[in-house]
């Protein structure tokens, strides 16, 4: 049997969806809600229905539940899902970054059985990588595991955890070997959530969001199995990771579904629905500043794509997806200050045109220039990783890690 062409697939996706998911603009849509558990059992079972309906990981192999099909094929189903409700919450970090690190550093049995349980909305997993005492310097983590008969005992703690409180399963980085220089003493772990020695807290952001968690690990002990990599070679799997990470912030990964974060209706602003709203629809002003914006989002679209294709073809160095890491960051921040602009006092004083969300929102425009890395570290990356300038002196490096001068908040981990 010849294989099914992009074509055939994009209409055989096309009646599916008509006849198996609810449109947004219909009642049976649910109204998504990030922070709530219901709407993560309701993107578990969309997603079920997708793996059943073979349309599930149209870019993972298929002896991992995927359908071992090309990018062109996501990009084509990706269109067709635009008006549908589609199990969007698990794309990031669950597919996008953690499902794809295991894929490409983890153990056959890990990927045989992870991956295949997040296709098919069983397992959800998330990044356990940042700590209280610091995110951007992450080979300099204090999380600690230890070996006790022959098994390993994690003891820290991790914060900014997105969706923690949903997830089954979190890669955790935590040192193993403390005479090592610091990026050679770390390990990854796939860390069970339900594990009773972890302590999930929520932590309240300014814009009322719940989706960050703090965890607290009190002996947790997990076996050889749940090392990701090998032991003492974590910074191999974090890298990775974090490649990852940088790609998927800048919509550039061939392992999401449906909307990218572009087009996800409560992340992305819709300027043209504002203008509406406001009643500008006149004004010279505001129309060029959308223009504007609408400019930056068309060329981001493009970018993302050119430097998919580069690094897949090695044009690129794979430290490229930084590039569009940062570019995301700006492109939101255009668009927040645009939406901004054309609210004026509305965004922050209630009046009949409604637009208090446009502030509310505001309060989170840093968000995109720090999750994900910040963008000066995607700047340090593509200086030194894309432009190959001079790396940046580090005091630390090639010195044993407790020997390494570090501030109070990391005296504790220290043995
Ligand atoms: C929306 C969002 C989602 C997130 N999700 C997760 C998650 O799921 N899992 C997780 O583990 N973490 C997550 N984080 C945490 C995120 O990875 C960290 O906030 C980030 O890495 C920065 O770390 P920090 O906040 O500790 O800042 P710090 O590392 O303390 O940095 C403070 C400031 O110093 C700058 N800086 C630091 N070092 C350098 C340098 N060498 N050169 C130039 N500037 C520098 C930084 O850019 C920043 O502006 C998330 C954060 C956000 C906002």
């Amino acid at each position: 049997m010849s294989a099914e062409s992009v074509g055939e697939f994009r209409s055989r996706a096309r009646a599916w969806l008509a006849a198996n998911l609810p449109r947004l603009d219909s009642d049976d849509a649910m109204v998504l809600e990030r922070d709530e558990l219901a709407s993560w059992r309701r993107a578990r079972e969309l997603q079920q229905k997708l793996y059943d309906a073979g349309f599930a990981g149209i870019c993972f192999p298929r002896e991992y539940g995927g359908l071992g099909l090309g990018y062109e094929y996501k990009k084509a189903f990706d269109a067709e899902a635009l008006a549908y409700e589609t199990p969007l919450l698990l794309n990031v970090p669950s597919f996008a970054i953690c499902c794809a690190t295991i894929l490409d550093m983890g153990s056959e049995e890990q990927k045989r059985s992870h991956i295949r349980a997040a296709l098919r909305g069983e397992e959800v997993l998330v990044q356990l990588l940042s700590e209280p005492s610091g995110g951007s310097d992450l080979a300099g983590v204090i999380t600690r595991a230890d070996r006790r008969d022959g098994r390993w005992i994690i003891n820290g703690a991790k914060t900014w955890s997105t969706w923690a409180f949903a997830a089954d399963y979190g890669l955790c980085l935590a040192r193993t070997d403390w005479d090592a220089p610091k990026h050679n003493g770390l390990t990854m772990f796939l860390v069970p959530l339900a594990h009773p020695g972890v302590t999930i807290n929520r932590i309240r952001q300014v814009n009322g969001s719940v989706e960050f968690c703090e965890e607290f690990f009190d002996d947790v002990d997990v076996g050889d199995d749940a090392v990701v990599g090998e032991p003492g070679k974590g910074w191999e799997v974090a890298s990775r990771q974090l490649y990852h990470e940088r790609r998927t912030m800048g919509d550039g990964s061939e392992y999401t579904s449906g909307p990218g974060i572009a087009e996800a209706e409560d992340i992305s602003i819709d300027l043209l629905s504002l203008v509406d709203r406001s009643k500008q629809g006149d004004s010279d002003r505001v129309r060029e500043l959308v223009g504007r914006a609408l400019v930056h989002r068309a060329v981001h679209g493009q970018l993302s794509e050119h430097v998919f294709h580069a690094v897949a073809a090695g044009t690129l160095p794979p430290a490229a997806g930084s590039i569009i890491r940062l570019d995301m960051a700006e492109v939101h921040n255009v668009e927040n200050d645009t939406a901004h602009a054309i609210a004026g006092s509305a965004a922050v004083v209630e009046d009949d045109a409604r637009l208090l969300d446009v502030g509310t929102r505001y309060l989170g425009r840093q968000i995109a220039s720090i999750g994900g890395g910040t963008t000066e570290m995607a700047r340090n990356v593509i200086g030194e990783r894309v432009l190959n300038f001079p790396r940046e002196y580090a005091a630390d490096r090639g010195v044993p890690f407790n020997q390494v001068r570090r501030g109070k908040a990391a005296e504790g981990g220290q043995k």
